[in-house]
């Protein structure tokens, strides 16, 4: 089976690395021409909006799928004629506006906090009057790593943030208090089959995601059953295929019967840098049962493998040690993607696994204390 995957990044390369032993092959196309995964098939060099290297990609092709959110959807409409694009048109196009994804959210039940879009001052204005200070404002579209938004904490700053954000559509937020952030993520396959792995807590830095911790240290049956309920319910409304990543922020709340509330930020239609953990730490990885969704295969098991109590995933942005000091971390696992340093570039990460739970502070610590001073978030 030859399968196309638009975007040839870190997420494309650990796709075709999950891939091959399923004897899978890849083709890939992406706009950048030293993408990292352009060593691990065939790679097509070209723009997402060039239609005759679009026909070109999908030529032999058995199906298509994507690594990157942003790739434009009439790019996917264009494939999905010629040949099975999973997961579809109708995910991405969900997934890539915020106020559609919100709204989304909100019609399949999720709870939310609250948002207002503005795309004119007078809407912008009255928009952060509604929700009040402090409000987080974003791009609807093209936002990721903490790109496309800023905190407003006093006037001045929405004054700012309007003058540098104003001239897209906005999506303004309530600021969550949340006392944690998690992930989860979640699989169906062609056949309707679905999987979850256990919710991940996950730390940002200046937006960009630093480390992923599974399962999340202060997750419980029921915050995990709840993650999954809502996951199903998006995977349904969007007769999803493939691997699907959900954020949420958890916020402590005594007067809900559970003490906390689950409050859905954004999704990602495509296998998630907070699922990275996965390739050590799980029976089979977010990779693998991507794969393995879109090729009509069943899943395989998305609980911890065994011997795994806890896994840390600590991304390496902007700058690695070598690779040898990130190997002299007890029980590590590196991944390097093969690009420039770049300040805030994500460039690799570092897994580490424990059988004891206990052992997981300490680990990250050190990893930290290691990895940490020769990195450079741009945050
Ligand atoms: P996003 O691009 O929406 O995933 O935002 C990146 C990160 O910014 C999140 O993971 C949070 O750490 C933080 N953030 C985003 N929106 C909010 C919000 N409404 N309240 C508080 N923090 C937020």
């Amino acid at each position: 089976m030859l399968i196309g995957i638009l975007g040839a990044g870190q997420l494309g390369r650990m796709l075709a690395l999950a891939g091959y032993p399923l004897g899978l092959r890849f083709r890939f196309l992406d706009p950048a021409a030293d993408s990292p995964a352009r060593w691990l098939g065939e790679f097509l060099h070209a723009e997402f909006t060039d239609q005759s290297a679009l026909a070109r990609f999908a030529r032999g092709l058995d199906l298509v799928t994507f690594e990157f959110e942003n790739v434009p959807v009439e790019a996917v409409e264009f494939l999905a004629a010629r040949v099975p694009v999973f997961p579809g048109a109708k995910a991405l196009r969900e997934a890539q506006d915020r106020l559609a994804e919100k709204t989304c959210f909100q019609a399949c039940g999720l709870e939310v906090h609250d948002f207002a879009p503005a795309s004119t001052r007078v809407e912008f204005d009255a928009a952060v009057a509604s929700l009040g200070l402090p409000c987080v404002i974003k791009t609807r579209r093209m936002g990721y790593d903490g790109k496309g938004q800023a905190v407003a904490r006093v006037p001045a700053d929405a004054d700012a943030a309007w003058n540098r954000l104003g001239s897209h559509p906005l999506l303004i937020e309530k600021f969550v208090p949340f006392a944690y952030e998690v992930s989860i993520l979640a699989v169906r396959s062609r056949t309707g089959e679905v999987a979850f792995y256990p919710l991940t807590q996950n730390t940002h830095e200046g937006g960009i995601l630093r480390t992923s911790i599974a399962p999340a240290p202060r997750e419980t049956p029921e915050l995990q059953s709840r993650a999954e309920g809502y996951a199903a319910r998006v995977l349904d409304a969007l007769n999803y295929v493939g691997v699907l990543a959900i954020e949420f922020f958890v916020v402590e709340d005594p007067s809900h019967p559970s003490g906390v509330r689950l409050l859905a930020n954004e999704m990602a239609p495509r296998v998630h840098n907070s699922g990275h953990w996965t390739i050590e730490g799980a029976r089979t990885s977010q990779f693998e049962n991507h794969l393995r969704a879109i090729a009509g295969l069943p899943l395989g098991s998305a609980t911890l493998r065994e011997g795994v109590a806890r896994a840390a995933m600590l991304n390496l942005i902007g700058r690695s040690p070598p690779v040898a000091d990130l190997l002299r971390l007890p029980h590590a696992h590196a991944h390097l993607y093969g690009k420039e340093e770049r300040p805030g570039r994500k460039i690799g990460h570092v897994t580490m696994c424990w059988s004891s739970p206990g052992d997981v502070d300490r680990g990250m610590t050190e990893a930290r204390r290691l990895l940490l001073p020769h990195d450079e978030s741009g945050a």
